[in-house]
């Protein structure tokens, strides 16, 4: 029987199969953070259990961490109390834990690919929506709810029901400048929020095959933001290059011959999906979004749509967003004042990031006009923007680089854009309030960020 990916690593970790109900699937490998890992391990604790194997647990502090001045005491009690927290179930479980000032800490769906933790063929899961950016490196990866983390804290294994599959296949190539955040800003404003609802999706075709392992990162990172339960990439050289020579999750794996196995990996030909769709490449331009969902994107040199192209069922949620943002229908955004700009999160916060939008500021002078909020997001893409001089560039250009975290993303920190004032993000959420009550967001790629942060407005970098 052919299969898709998706069917592959499902099937290889079904441990039971309830009649009629769930399967009961086997986890290889699980991240916490500070936020939804504490009642967990409550819970654990509540039933007088352990965490069955601890080794394939990896924790690490992300979400509400400064992003200044790591070395002094966490000054909110609230944040400070979760990360102490954290750092001592991982002690009294035996869990590998890169907690704030460690040098391999960082948002965990950045550290656990660069880590070499998440591989091919996997199952993961992690007490956050955006675990499905694991899934570029030809893993299964979900969000999961924290009382599904405490089932896998006690048993590795989760109840799932399996979604539906559905395949998005981008042929041909980018325009010059198009990233992966525009591939997806641009899919997710075809298909709407809720397009991908119920299903499991597969990026395949050769625009996807073309993108590094990074852009493919961003891309299933944003899969959730259609409703799909994950986003996955068929594993090639690329991603066996890219695992080569990682740090830890490596160790117990002789790479020649996982990579063997890895091959295996791919859509069966003539495999059935339950949805398909295909774009043009060359049909996806720069993307920023104009209201409170990524699902309200459009091209950034293109203008708001006007009420009457709105789909009737959606004008009153169209009228809300317009009103919150403080935008007009059929408005432009282009020459539109920008008061932050935060090149950052899980979505956009790794090396290839910094140097897209380093290249671009080279030479040129921040704008006196914004604050600009350079996040990276983990200690290593700190450490090697430094190595490879990208500081030295930002700074000459006036900016500054902060230090490793989840930032502006959500505002869990004092990385808080001020009410009514607009940002320009790399991040992935665009809702109301999401950076901080009252924050209005444009959500876009980090060229545009750079484009933005040297002339304090929505620009078009060429
Ligand atoms: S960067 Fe944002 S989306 Fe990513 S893990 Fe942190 S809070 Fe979640």
């Amino acid at each position: 029987m052919k299969k898709t990916l998706f069917d592959k690593i499902w099937d290889a970790h079904v441990v039971r199969q309830i009649d009629e109900g769930p399967s009961v699937l086997y986890i290889d490998r699980m991240y916490i953070h500070e936020v939804t890992s504490p009642q967990a391990f409550d819970g654990l604790t509540a039933r007088g259990l352990n965490v069955f194997r601890p080794a394939q647990i990896t924790a690490t502090a992300d979400h509400n961490v400064p992003t200044k001045n790591q070395h002094l005491p966490v000054r909110d009690d609230l944040s400070r109390s979760q990360l102490e927290k954290l750092a001592l179930n991982c002690r009294n479980h035996g869990i590998t834990h890169f907690g704030l000032g460690d040098d391999y800490n960082g948002i965990v769906h950045v550290i656990g690919p660069e880590l070499g933790y998440t591989r091919p063929g996997m199952t993961i899961v992690c007490g956050d929506s955006h675990t499905s950016t694991h899934g570029a490196l030809g893993s299964m990866a979900f969000g999961i709810g924290t009382s599904e983390v405490e089932m896998v804290l006690a048993s590795q294994c989760i109840l799932q029901t399996k979604p539906k599959s559905m395949r998005i296949t981008i042929e041909g190539e980018t325009a010059e400048g198009v990233t992966a955040k525009d591939i997806i800003l641009y899919i997710i404003s075809k298909l709407g929020t809720d397009g991908g609802t119920g299903y499991f999706v597969e990026f395949a075709g050769s625009a996807i095959r073309g993108l590094s392992i990074e852009g493919r990162m961003t891309l299933c990172n944003m899969s959730i933001e259609m409703g799909a339960r994950g986003g996955m990439i068929a594993p090639d050289q690329k991603t066996f290059d890219y695992l080569k020579g990682r740090k830890f999750g490596l160790a117990e794996v002789d790479l020649s011959q996982a990579t063997e196995k890895w091959k295996e990996l791919v859509t069966d030909e003539g495999a059935v999906f339950d949805k398909e769709y295909l774009f043009k490449a060359e049909d996806i331009p720069l993307m920023i979004t104009y209201g409170t969902n990524p699902g309200m994107g459009m091209p950034v040199n293109s203008s708001i749509p006007k009420t009457e192209s709105v789909d009737p069922s959606a004008a009153e949620s169209f009228a809300k967003a317009l009103k919150y943002m403080g935008f007009k229908e059929g408005e432009k955004l282009i020459g539109k004042k920008v008061d932050y700009v935060f090149l950052g999160s899980c979505t956009n916060g790794r090396i290839e990031d910094l140097r897209i939008f380093t290249s671009y500021v080279r030479g040129k002078k921040k704008s006196p006009d914004v604050e600009v909020w350079i996040v990276p997001g983990s200690k290593l893409v700190e450490q090697q923007a430094y190595d490879e001089g990208l500081v030295q560039i930002l700074n000459d250009a006036g900016f500054e680089l902060r230090q490793p975290g989840c930032s502006a993303c959500l505002a869990m920190n004092d990385d808080k854009i001020p009410e009514g004032k607009y940002c320009l993000s790399t991040s992935n959420r665009n809702f109301e309030g999401r950076q901080g009550p009252g924050s209005r967001t444009l959500l876009a790629g980090p060229l545009l960020a750079a484009a933005a942060a040297v002339t304090g407005v929505v620009s078009q970098p060429f």
